[in-house]
């Protein structure tokens, strides 16, 4: 097992807030994969989590997290959680766990820790150029994110709408898209979202390290 004197501060902050065991999570996940070890993470309220690849490899990367609270429980109630985590809840449900804001909060991180897992996939794939990887990454995502129903994850297709960004709503509205059948869209966006092959490889990542925090 890793020491935690290298943990990062952030973790520590998220942990004594909610109760969670993100440090533990993090050093199974180092375990598995030691390149994650130096990685940069950092909590930010004003987004949904998430992996920031970098043009340096992960020496420049983060994973963001929002720490707070409220976050987890609106995703949790509008439905969109479960659109998202049906694997997750399955692993939590087997082993008399009735997944919570804690277990969401865990799992958001461990796959976004996938996600820079992948990232360092494609670095090793492009022979250590990271510029390369970086592209290569970047282009794999936007091609796969095109295919969506929305065309676009459904975080940015949500903020489009409510601030009918470009005119959005409007051109949306013209289309006949009523709020119920905007509600029915985002759903199928976000099953679509997780069925992508580069969303699979996070999970999966994540559901391996889940697996060595709960034997
Ligand atoms: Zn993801």
């Amino acid at each position: 097992m890793s020491e935690t004197k290298n943990t990062p501060l952030a973790l520590q902050a998220l942990d004594s807030q909610h109760g969670t065991e993100t440090v533990v999570a993090f050093e199974h996940a180092v375990d598995m994969a030691p390149h994650l070890g130096g990685l940069a993470i950092i909590l930010d309220d004003k987004r949904g989590p998430g992996f920031q690849g970098s043009e340096l490899g992960l020496a420049g990367s983060y994973v963001s997290l929002n720490p707070s609270a409220d976050y987890y429980k609106d995703a949790i109630k509008s439905g969109k959680t479960v659109a998202r985590l049906g694997e997750f809840s399955r692993f939590f449900r087997e082993r008399g766990i009735a997944p919570s804001t804690n277990e969401l909060i865990t799992t958001a991180f461990l796959h976004e820790l996938g996600h820079a897992d992948n990232f360092q996939e494609y670095v090793e794939r492009m022979g250590g150029d990271t510029v390369a990887a970086f592209r290569l990454a970047k282009e794999v995502r936007k091609s796969q994110i095109a295919t969506l129903p929305l065309k676009a994850a459904t975080s940015r297709a949500e903020a489009a709408w409510t601030s009918n960004e470009s005119g959005y709503k409007d051109k949306m509205r013209s289309r006949g898209v009523t709020d119920e059948g905007w509600a029915k869209l985002v759903t199928r966006n976000t099953e679509a979202y997780a069925a992508l092959s580069c969303e699979k490889v996070a999970d999966r990542f994540a559901l391996g390290v889940l697996a060595t925090m709960y034997s």
